[in-house]
């Protein structure tokens, strides 16, 4: 199938319910991109700063880019000025960053909280108890030109489905709990992301409402770096 078949049957899929498809473009090169651009997707995610940028540079400026990947303090501004979303806040010192570019770029940028869920030591990601603990503080509360627009999180991987479904269960109640407490007077805090390829379907069924799909829409990667990142 092509990447536009692959675009289609998934919005058919995701027809009448409330999920936002996020295309995972990673190490895919730019006529990839525009094959799934002209299927009509125009929300795009990458985990690498400098791809993210060289493709904002050459690709349509409708493009909503979301950056999923662990974002160092130092490689914010790169992306400051025009980044959609980023999904992979996992401390307050970052977020501090983000707001401090924001500002300089008169932006406020959407954020979501990873939150760590999988029982692998390799993901990045706040404990949940160390989300409250960013929330509830005044570094944050200070904060003007940052939106938290909801939770982000990985799955561990593995066959076991059970494991899976649990984690998405822990981190969707998770997600009521810190609207009730945190957010309830804001309907922009509205974005749960969890689900990848191979678990969003369950993803889906515990209460997610974005997924970010890679292969399933461009196929398997090959490499795993697009470019010698630089910057
Ligand atoms: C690569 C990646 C995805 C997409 O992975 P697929 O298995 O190809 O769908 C989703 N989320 C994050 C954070 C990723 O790094």
């Amino acid at each position: 199938m092509s990447i536009a078949d692959n675009i289609k049957s998934l919005k058919k899929e995701t027809d009448g319910i409330k999920v936002t498809l996020l295309a995972v473009s990673k190490t895919k090169p730019a006529e990839e991109l525009m094959e799934a651009y002209n299927a009509g997707q125009r929300l795009f995610g990458e985990n690498m700063v400098q791809e993210l940028v060289e493709k904002q540079e050459t690709l349509p400026k409708d493009i909503e880019w979301h950056l999923i990947g662990h974002l160092q303090t130092n490689k914010v501004k790169y992306i400051a000025p025009f980044v959609s979303m980023i999904q992979s806040v996992d401390s307050i010192k970052l977020l501090q960053e983000i707001n401090k570019h924001a500002e300089k770029n008169k932006r406020v940028i959407d954020c979501l909280l990873q939150i760590y869920i999988a029982d692998e030591d390799t993901k990045y990601g706040l404990g949940f108890d160390e989300a409250i603990e960013l929330l509830r503080s005044e570094e944050y509360t200070a904060l003007k030109n940052i939106r938290i627009r909801g939770l982000m999180g990985i799955a561990t991987n593995t066959d076991s489905e059970k494991q899976v479904k649990e984690e998405y269960y822990e981190l969707n109640t998770f997600f009521d709990g810190v609207k009730t407490s945190f957010f309830r007077k804001e309907t922009s805090f509205d974005t749960l992301s969890m689900g990848m390829s191979a678990d969003y379907k369950l993803a889906i069924e515990q209460g997610s409402n974005m997924v970010r799909l890679g292969s399933t829409i461009f196929g398997t990667r090959v490499v795993k770096h697009w470019k010698n990142d630089t910057i």
